[in-house]
């Protein structure tokens, strides 16, 4: 009898164990969700961050935009990063060696005037005249 009684409560414990973990596995989705979104969120304040350096540092150094395009020597560069981080508009990646995108760099020469190895040059891109 006394058993019987201890067995209910057990059982429905058991129930309200089951609904619980299953609240829990919930709360812990939304939980992880909410991280992702708070760790993008503070990713794209850090880009922002980074991109309005940049920009500050281009008006501090008085960067002018030209017609020149840079190129990098793969022979030469040994993918230090200063470019990349030089760069106002953030033409330049490193992938391996730095590299740059054509369509972004302004022909600044912020980079060129910056790197240590002396492998970037601004040169016409070709088929410009
Ligand atoms: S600063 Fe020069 S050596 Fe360094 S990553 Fe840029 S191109 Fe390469
Ligand atoms: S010249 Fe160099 S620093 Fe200037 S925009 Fe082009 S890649 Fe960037």
């Amino acid at each position: 009898m006394g058993n019987r009684k201890g067995r209910r409560p057990v059982a429905g414990f058991r129930g309200r164990a089951r609904s619980s973990q299953r609240g829990r596995g919930g709360f812990e989705d939304n939980r992880t969700r909410q991280i992702q979104a708070l760790r993008e969120q503070a990713r794209s304040v850090q880009l922002r961050l980074h991109d309005l350096n940049r920009r500050i540092r281009a008006v501090e150094h008085g960067v002018t935009p030209s017609n020149l395009k840079a190129f990098v020597n793969p022979d030469r560069c040994v993918a230090c990063g200063t470019c990349e981080e030089m760069c106002p508009v953030c033409a330049i990646y490193i992938e391996e060696i730095a590299r740059v995108d054509q369509k972004k760099c302004i022909g600044c020469g912020s980079c060129v005037a910056q790197c240590p190895r002396g492998a970037i040059v601004l040169t016409p891109l070709e088929g410009s005249s």
